[in-house]
């Protein structure tokens, strides 16, 4: 009944703004109907403008409801794929590191209780 309330709130606006419209050019040709030319067209148009503009802030808020409801999907999902990716990484990154008999620069994978270093074939303790 209330989901997705900014999308009923722009049709809302819209439902009003072309009721308004319609009574306006309804109004209007009955003014015309009974001699009153220029009134009539006052009426409709400038009913039909003001009904309009009037339905700006009811549409706005539609769609400012429905930005933020998308909005807070996508940081959840956001929030959740981070989530994710750090339960997958518990242990770390790979760690850089140099050797510490050569000096040269190694890759220790992450969890590793010790490897040997590529450059001089020595045992590193990361
Ligand atoms: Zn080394």
């Amino acid at each position: 009944m209330f989901q997705n309330i900014g999308g009923k709130i722009k049709v809302l606006a819209q439902v009003v703004c072309w009721i308004g419209i319609s009574i306006s050019i309804i109004a209007g040709i009955a003014l015309i109907s009974e001699g009153g030319f220029i009134f009539g067209l006052v009426m409709a148009a400038a009913g039909s403008l003001a009904s309009w503009v009037g339905s700006f802030l009811t549409y706005g808020l539609g769609q400012l409801i429905e930005n933020t409801d998308i909005l807070v999907a996508l940081s959840k999902k956001a929030a959740l794929r981070a989530q994710a990716a750090d339960d997958t990484q518990q242990d770390g990154p790979d760690e850089t590191t140099s050797c510490p008999h050569c000096g040269k620069p190694i890759i220790v994978p992450a969890g590793t209780l010790f490897a040997y270093c590529p450059w001089c074939n020595k045992s590193i303790d990361p």
